[in-house]
């Protein structure tokens, strides 16, 4: 079974593609919800090492590097920098089958593609899995991708989880540590990225579009917060004297949700929150919570950020209670250059006449490649606008014509830099 595909273009073998996808899926950690590939899972890692065995199976040679991504490689007619098609294999707990794992499955069936036809890339390109793109509890994102670009910073790699830190699970994962803490590429060192990702939003869904051109990527501002009060006894302890942590918290959280709200664009969220002790007769006395802004522009999230700051610091010194901020991390914003993003919407565009240009909310691999080179993502609909859950769904064929896309856009991208 295949899709329908341009005359000299090779066809995209859906059944293929499919079962890679259900295959992927099966590597799950028991006893979760839906797909749960965490980094450093043992689930990850065997789901990882299966996709490098079907990378080598069609002739591709594979390599990790020092930021824990893998690559496979299929040879260009020049020596030139390559072209880089791919994702992330990682989810969140209880995710879906889709997120990630069809850009870089999808990239691969565009190699398998490639290469079983007469067409030859001028540049080599490079099927990608970027190491642990999402969230996780060392606190840093797109461990991979933010390595190939920035490196991490020697106190990341120190944070410890259950006993583990985050140097020594990038070294579970076949990275090197010691290697990453400069950035692990300069600029040009790639031709151009390309990323198809799920929409994981409603908008393709509502326009009736099966592909988007991704106009930009949000900019991310993320960072742990810890409010320290006094524990106290709930009974005894009057309001005027009380170091309540959690209402310093709950000022801080409305501060958010106030000012994204304030700022066309921006969205704001604090999604993860602790308190301690935790106990019913006894004032909080210390919070940790995790808040986050998005925005396209950098000095909207700047302005954002600076307004819960002060906003929170006020109600924290109300309450004799000191705010600490921890482990932040920025992702700048990040948009195609403009032929790019052209040319991208005209291969969607002889696709699919309703083919849209959308902005990406979430944040992707693509938003840190972007320091790189020329870096452009094509979102195909997600059912309902749901993701990150067990429901997240795309009809296979538009996960097909994705990755038709996908394929005519390396095409188009070879010849014009060639
Ligand atoms: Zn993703």
């Amino acid at each position: 079974m295949t899709c329908s595909s341009g005359n000299e273009l090779p066809a995209i073998n859906r059944a293929r593609l499919m079962a890679d996808l259900e295959t992927l899926a099966t590597f799950t950690e028991p006893g979760t919800p839906g797909t749960t590939r965490r980094f450093p899972s043992a689930a990850y890692m065997s789901g990882r090492a299966w996709l490098r065995e079907r990378m080598e199976a069609a002739g591709l040679r594979t390599s990790i590097d020092a930021g824990g991504n893998l690559f496979a490689m299929l040879p260009g007619e020049h020596e030139l920098p390559p072209l880089v098609a791919g994702s992330h294999t990682d989810s969140v707990m209880g995710g879906g089958r889709y997120d990630g794992a069809l850009g870089v499955l999808g990239a691969l069936e565009v190699a398998r593609c490639l290469a079983g036809s007469g067409i030859r890339l001028h540049h080599p390109l490079l099927v990608a899995d970027f190491l642990a793109e999402e969230a996780n509890d060392f606190g840093v994102s797109c461990v991979g991708s933010r390595s190939l670009a920035y490196g991490l910073a020697p106190e990341w790699l120190d944070r410890s989880i259950a006993g583990q830190t985050l140097g020594q699970a990038l070294a579970a994962m076949g990275g090197n540590p010691a290697g990453v803490t400069a950035p692990l590429l300069a600029p040009g060192a790639f031709a151009a990225c390309l990323e198809l990702h799920i929409e994981q939003g409603p908008v393709l869904e509502a326009a009736g579009a099966t592909l988007g051109a991704v106009s930009g990527i949000v900019g991310i501002r993320r960072g742990t917060f810890i409010l320290s009060g006094r524990p106290d006894h709930a009974g005894t302890a009057p309001m005027a004297l009380r170091h309540d942590a959690l209402t310093a918290a709950a000022e801080l959280i409305l501060a958010v949700e106030r000012c994204a709200r304030a700022e066309p664009g921006a969205v704001g969220t604090v999604g993860r929150l602790a308190l301690r002790p935790n106990q019913s007769n006894v004032v909080p006395g210390e919070v940790t919570l995790t808040a986050e802004i998005r925005h396209l522009e950098p000095a909207a999230i700047a302005l954002v950020w600076n307004y819960v700051l002060e906003a929170a610091e006020a109600a924290c010194a109300e309450r004799g209670v000191t705010l600490q901020l921890d482990a932040h991390t920025d992702a700048e914003p990040a948009a195609p250059p403009a032929w790019l993003l052209e040319l991208v919407y005209s291969v969607c565009h002889g696709l699919d006449p309703r083919a849209l240009v959308l902005p990406s909310g979430a944040g992707h691999d693509t938003g840190h490649l972007a320091h790189l080179a020329p870096a452009a993502m094509i979102f195909v609909p997600s059912m309902g606008g749901r993701s990150h859950c067990p429901e997240e769904y795309t009809a296979p064929e538009h996960l097909c014509t994705g990755v038709e896309a996908l394929m005519r856009a390396i095409i188009a991208v070879d010849r014009r830099l060639a």
